[in-house]
């Protein structure tokens, strides 16, 4: 598309937006802090999903100073279920830094967004256009598709050239925003609704999206058995704690591994729960659940031990807990944890 057409791009994306944007509560809030927020939930995350995680983290901590105070294992729970952890520990060292750093405000300088953990060129765009009113692009993967599209554009760095020149309005919060929403609800990965878009008269791809797509790094994903052992002792489960560093790092879990190639699931549980000294106990087989942690697709067997009734339960480690299944919702899990524990209920509940 000739840039000469770009203010008439513009005025259509404006007025579509104005009148068929979703009400969606950080629309309605111009704090830098809140739209952070939600900047970050809605990466690789779905409208849907975020909508009640973003109201219960808004309402527990209202401000940067709340979150900067909080204990990083109150955040995580409040995350427990989104998914993609490290941008809860991320939020939360981020806040520190701005109290520490900024006395308490969002910077408004790309450069310092940019220093802060978690926030990447599309964040510290989309905070400097939404929340600051600042003429900068907000790439995400669906304006990445949407301008592939519209502009004929191919490379990335084509994408971010033309993201760069559209979004020179001194509107382009709203602009940025527009294009997003484009790619949400009309131009669509599979199927665009070309024929309700209010840019198709403008569009290079109109009706030929497959020939015009622009070119995107293919996810692989990993199949993976990741075995859940529920240890139940007088009525109480056995969790701990990951590890510091890594894949759901400092997230509370049922104990278990993601099995290692060629390994079984009986070596790699004993492994597991060797410090239990369970000894040759057999587990029930509860039944397998099917869950992703980014690129994994896991499928997990949900193995249940009763403590022997005779022996005390250990719980000298601090990363294992003796927990009422009830209290699992105080403690920051993934959402495979709550499904396996909710699987043991619902058996404990059919064998009464
Ligand atoms: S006309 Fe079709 S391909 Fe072009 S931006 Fe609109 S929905 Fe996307």
């Amino acid at each position: 598309m000739a840039e000469a057409n770009y203010p008439l791009l513009r005025r259509r994306l404006f007025s579509w937006f104005r009148r068929h944007q979703r009400d969606l509560p950080w629309r309605h809030s111009a704090d830098p802090y809140a739209i952070w927020i939600s900047e970050t939930m809605l990466q690789q995350t779905q409208v849907k999903t975020v909508l009640p995680y973003y109201g219960r983290f808004i309402d527990t901590f209202p401000t940067v100073a709340a979150l900067a105070g909080a204990p990083l294992q109150k955040v995580l729970r409040l995350w427990s279920g989104l998914g993609y952890y490290r941008r809860a520990e991320n939020l939360h060292k981020a806040a520190r830094q701005i109290m520490r750093q900024h006395g308490g405000v969002m910077p408004r300088a790309y450069d310092q967004l940019r220093a802060l953990p978690g926030i990447g060129d599309y964040t510290a765009g989309a905070l400097l256009s939404i929340a600051f009113g600042e003429s900068y692009p907000a790439v995400d993967g669906n304006v990445r598709r949407v301008l592939g599209r519209l502009l004929g554009a191919k490379s990335n760095a084509e994408i971010h050239a033309c993201a760069a020149k559209v979004a020179k309005t001194n509107q382009s919060g709203n602009l940025n925003q527009a294009l997003m929403e484009l790619g949400a609800t009309l131009c669509t990965p599979r199927e665009p609704r070309c024929v309700d878009c209010p840019v198709a008269s403008l569009c290079l791809g109109r009706d030929d999206c497959g020939r015009i797509e622009p070119a995107k790094a293919s996810t692989k994903y990993r199949a993976v058995t990741w075995p859940q052992a529920i240890v139940v002792y007088n009525r109480q489960i056995l969790l701990r704690r990951r590890q510091s560093r890594g894949l759901l790092a400092k997230l509370w879990e049922l104990p278990g591994a993601e099995l290692a190639a060629s390994a079984t699931i009986a070596g790699t549980m004993a492994k597991e729960l060797r410090q239990l000294q369970l000894g040759r106990a057999k587990p029930a087989r509860l039944g397998e659940l099917r869950h992703s942690i980014t690129d994994r697709r896991i499928l997990a067997p949900v193995l249940l031990y009763r403590w022997p009734v005779k022996r005390s339960a250990p719980v000298a480690d601090p990363n294992w807990r003796w927990i009422a299944p009830a209290q699992l919702q105080r403690y920051a899990t993934s959402s495979l944890t709550a499904k396996a524990v909710k699987l043991f209920l619902d058996y404990e509940k059919s064998s009464v």
